[in-house]
């Protein structure tokens, strides 16, 4: 086995165990993250939803269906890349991630971005791309201005390109994100060729 696989195998095994915010009480699953331990690219979004909370894995969901298509959209395929979250337990009703959970749980993820040292990472929505900006120095003016641009940047050490896009989500109730979504992963394709 790779070292980054298990590397990242023990991460999520510490994330399947986690109590460090009160989210533990009410998940049936934590969502580690999963994909390729060597990918060139990391995709991060909010957190997991009811269908991920079900199954324990990433992006399973309607929401996942279309990050699946629009992976295709970018010549990509999901063994190809990791897939993770901000948080890795579901908040109750899919509400908004708060500080507290975010402090708590993005020691986890910053772990995983070191082990796997993805050239690119992409950021899905306000609460990724505001993390992932905020550790680059970058300042962070809402999606809709930082997406589907490339941020050469300093993330933990790694020199890494940021790309910015809304989250899948948006895509499904709101046809102008939705037809924007697929523009930005056609720009990843172009880039990644
Ligand atoms: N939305 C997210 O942000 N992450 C998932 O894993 C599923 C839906």
């Amino acid at each position: 086995m790779s070292t980054s696989r298990s590397s990242l195998d023990a991460i999520a095994s510490e994330i399947l165990n986690c109590v460090k915010c009160p989210l533990h009480k009410s998940r049936k699953n934590a969502v580690p993250g999963e994909g390729n331990p060597n990918a060139k690219i990391m995709l991060i979004g909010e957190a997991p939803g009811y269908w991920e909370d079900v199954q324990g894995r990433p992006f399973v969901g309607a929401a996942g269906r279309f990050l699946d298509l629009l992976l295709v959209e970018a010549g990509l395929k999901r063994q190809d890349v990791f897939i993770c979250n901000i948080l890795k337990c579901r908040p109750p009703k899919n509400r908004e991630p708060q500080p507290d959970e975010i402090s708590a749980c993005t020691p986890y993820l910053d772990r995983q971005i070191n082990t796997i040292r993805p050239q690119i990472i992409v950021t899905l929505g306000n609460y990724s791309t505001a993390y992932i900006f905020a550790k680059a120095g970058l300042t962070f003016k809402g999606i809709t201005r930082a997406r589907g641009k490339f941020y050469r940047a300093n993330v933990l050490g790694l020199v890494v390109t940021v790309f910015p896009t809304f989250h899948p989500a948006a895509g499904l109730y709101n046809a102008k994100y939705k037809q924007l979504l697929i523009e930005d992963f056609r720009k990843l394709k172009t880039a990644l060729q």
